[in-house]
């Protein structure tokens, strides 16, 4: 067996989280690829390394003075160094990295190194070998991850080694130039190490004992989830769950390698196994509750819109014509509603109203605002009578106007729309039904 474990940033803010780490790695032997982010908060009010990296570079990049607020990301590794009781020094490392900002490098470069050094000195704490990510992990020059070309020269490279550190959030181009993914990227970077090295499982190392089923800021207390399919996760972190990087799931999902989501300060919590299919029923019918505030919705009335042919696409095309993307897309028989990121559409609204009375001829369209959607999401719904019915009664027991329901074909969720006032008390009348009232 093999797993590739991913450490985030808070599991490796201070050496009292690097020993805890150490720990679990040497607690399975399997445990033999590992990917580490950069250090992150120490306390709530804390900067993480790759955010004074980019405030550093920012400086570096505009002329200024940036060797004391470097000196302050040095410290910080440091810290951990001493604190390991390590004899490895960062002195070169940290004298390359200057001459680079004072070439300007670039932003990319710049916060990658967070996670370089920590490789370094996660390779060095535990005895393994460190493989850089500039090296492995490719990018077109488009700018889009390689995952052909990095799966074959990655596992290659890992292929003789029993043991290794590879640096999470970047990789470079066939020029040698840093590339990083999208802040959070270090996720990624765990699951392509896995599927390169064909791993048995990606286990994932954060603050939280896997995913809740729903957010703790609305919910007290809100019970984890055992196992996940890729499918709901994907719904539930559409609509705004956390935990994973979005992009994460794709490298292993095509190798059938289960994720494992665990917590580095509570080690023997199971944590939530994110799975291709399982036939374990969840707990609950549903699985998770995400949602996202700050919507609104265009509402299309055109008498016999039902029969008319094209009068979707002509609508649609006014959407597409300004650049705006849209989300759910409910119709009844003259009417259509076309739900949008209010953030997105405010600055073109009106355009795009003309040309929806250009390009479709309607008989009025009317904008309501600050929507906002629920997902509800759980692959037990599909066989379980009345999941729809007991959300809305739910929700009117909570009065709570719906204004809106979707349900996508896969029966896998229920989309609904309330008023943003109406968000946290709509979430809460949902877990009641499902959760609370099954205890
Ligand atoms: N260190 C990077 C960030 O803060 C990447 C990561 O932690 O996954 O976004």
């Amino acid at each position: 067996m093999k797993k590739v474990v991913k450490f985030g940033g808070s599991s490796l803010a201070s050496a009292e989280q690097f020993k805890k780490v150490a720990d679990i790695i040497h607690a399975d032997e399997e445990r033999r690829y590992v990917v580490p982010s950069a250090p992150g908060k120490r306390f709530d009010k804390d900067t993480k390394v790759t955010d004074m990296l980019y405030s550093c570079y920012h400086l570096a990049e505009a002329g200024e003075d940036f060797e004391s607020e470097l000196a302050a990301i040095e410290e910080r590794y440091q810290e951990i160094i001493d604190g390991l009781g390590l004899a490895i020094s960062l002195k070169e490392e940290f004298e390359t990295i200057t001459e680079n900002f004072k070439e300007k490098a670039g932003e990319n470069y710049a916060a990658s190194r967070g996670e370089y050094l920590n490789g370094i000195v996660m390779a060095a704490y535990l005895g393994y070998e460190f493989v850089d990510a500039a090296q492995t992990i490719r990018f077109k020059d488009s700018g889009e991850f390689d995952s052909e070309l990095t799966n074959q020269i990655l596992g290659q490279r890992l292929a003789d080694l029993s043991h290794a550190v590879i640096p999470g959030f970047y990789g470079a181009y066939a020029d040698g130039r840093v590339k990083t993914f999208s802040r959070g990227g270090s996720d990624i970077t765990g699951s392509i190490v896995a599927r390169a090295v064909k791993a048995d499982v990606y286990e994932n190392w954060t603050d939280v004992s896997g995913f809740l089923i729903a957010d703790p800021r609305i919910i007290e207390n809100p019970e984890a989830i055992e196992t996940i399919t890729y499918r709901e996760l994907r719904e539930l972190s559409y609509m705004g769950a956390g935990v994973l990087h979005e992009d994460a799931i794709f490298p292993v999902r095509r190798e059938g390698i289960p994720i494992n989501i665990r917590n580095t300060n509570r080690p023997t919590d199971e944590g939530t196994w994110i799975v291709e299919s399982t036939c374990q029923k969840s707990r609950y019918v549903i699985t998770g509750i995400a949602g996202k505030k700050g919507f609104c919705s265009v509402n299309i009335e055109k008498a016999m819109m039902n029969s008319e042919i094209g009068f979707g696409r002509k609508v649609l095309q006014a959407f597409e014509d300004y650049g705006i993307s849209f989300e759910h897309v409910p119709s009844g028989i003259d009417t259509m509603t076309v739900f949008v990121h209010q953030d997105e559409f405010m600055d073109k609204e009106q355009k795009v109203v003309s040309a929806i009375h250009r390009l479709a001829d309607p008989d009025s369209v009317d904008i309501e605002a600050d929507l906002a959607l629920i997902a509800v999401v759980g692959r037990g719904m599909r066989a379980t009578r009345g999941t729809a019915g007991r959300i809305f009664s739910a929700l009117a027991h909570a009065n709570v106007n719906v204004k809106m329901i979707d349900q996508g074909s896969s029966e896998l969720n229920i989309i609904v729309g309330v008023a943003d006032e109406d968000f946290e008390a709509a979430i809460a009348a949902i877990y009641d039904i499902f959760v609370i009232a099954q205890l």
